[in-house]
């Protein structure tokens, strides 16, 4: 072990279903990292897939063992795969990018230098070109909306395509919540960072797992990962309709003094059944969604099962994150019976 040079950079990919376009992955990333360092490994992580992707990763590992691999017990998940690659690189530098060759490992030789200027994260930033101009609009006004909502700054057209030094991964493992909102957790760690752009580009091969309905619950995600907001809006929603209740009951009354009582109404007693009743099931769903959030969190369940591995001996089954991954924590022992 000692003999072996310090590894410069770590690439972790997660792949799901992807045995088209894997090969191709190895050799543009061979190429590429070849080039820009000669101390670099390669995690390629299995998310369940049920093509031959696990069986290409074990071929290429076998031909050059900078690759690893890890196969998880099942599909958890982009952010739970990418998760279980961040937890087993070990580079000072650790770059993230789809298996898709829709994040070009080329650009990793322009991010490189800069994380060693000194930034903690270097992101690359997909520019709009060649979208189509609904979804590009959908998704600017999307985060124009989730700037204002929520307290970490999100940026459009930045993913998971970045490239961490080793104290940012620590911190991101040190965060050991169940709902991973990648891009969230990405700006709520901070630390200084630098965006480099790049154009959009077709997928290698196969096709995309996103449905536009994911999108949506993607959208949700983001928002009710990050504050209680919309709990607070619900309240505000919640006194504007009784407001707005009591001032149409004195109007009825004052009309019922001035003029008798005209029996009427009927078309304002169904708008106010359906629409009040409608405000209600989107509260209770609201607080459902928080609900069901704590549920989760509660169970303490691992992010990610492994079933297999490149590692030599024995195959870890599975990976706790939380504050153990803190070093700087772990370096003074806390006073006992307090936690923090
Ligand atoms: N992916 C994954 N698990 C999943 C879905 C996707 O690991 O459940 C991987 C996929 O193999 C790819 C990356 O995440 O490397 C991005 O997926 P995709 O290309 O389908 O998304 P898009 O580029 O359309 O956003
Ligand atoms: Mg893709």
């Amino acid at each position: 072990m000692s003999d072996m040079p310090p590894l410069e950079l770590s690439v972790v990919v997660p792949c799901y279903n992807e045995e088209q376009v894997i090969d191709q992955l190895h050799k543009v990333l061979t190429t590429e990292l070849e080039a820009l360092t000669d101390a670099f490994e390669v995690l390629l992580v299995d998310d369940g897939s049920s093509d031959s992707t696990v069986e290409r990763m074990r071929a290429i590992h076998e031909a050059d063992p900078r690759f690893r691999y890890f196969a998880l017990s099942r599909n958890f998940g982009k952010e739970s795969a990418m998760l279980a690659g961040l937890s087993q690189a070990q580079g000072s530098a650790i770059a993230i990018l789809d298996a898709d060759l829709q994040h070009p490992p080329a650009l990793l030789a322009k991010m490189l230098p800069m994380l060693e200027e000194g930034y903690d994260q270097v992101v690359a930033r997909r520019t709009r070109k060649g979208d189509r101009p609904v979804r590009s609009t959908v998704s600017r006004l999307y985060y124009r909306f989730f700037n204002r909502l929520v307290d970490v700054d999100l940026e459009d057209g930045v993913g998971d395509f970045r490239i961490l030094s080793r104290r940012a991964v620590r911190s991101l493992l040190s965060l050991g919540e169940y709902n991973r909102f990648s891009k969230g957790l990405f700006a709520w760690i901070g630390f200084s960072t630098a965006v480099v752009d790049y154009d959009n580009v077709e997928r290698g091969a196969g096709e995309s797992k996103w449905r536009f309905g994911d999108l949506v619950n993607y959208g949700i995600d983001g928002i009710v990962s990050f504050n209680a907001r919309p709990l607070r809006m619900a309240i505000h929603l919640g006194t504007a309709v009784t407001v707005l209740a009591f001032t149409y009951a004195a109007w009825v009354i004052v009309t019922y003094l001035v003029n008798g009582n005209p029996v009427a109404g009927y078309p304002t007693l169904i708008v106010a059944i359906l629409g009040f009743g409608g405000v209600q099931l989107i509260i209770l769903g609201v607080i459902g969604e928080y609900l069901g959030r704590i549920y989760y969190e509660t169970k303490r369940r691992p992010h990610f099962l492994l079933k297999e591995s490149s590692n030599p001996g024995e195959i870890p089954v599975t990976v706790a994150l939380g504050p153990e991954h803190d070093e700087f924590a772990q370096a003074e022992p806390r006073p006992p019976g307090r936690r923090s």
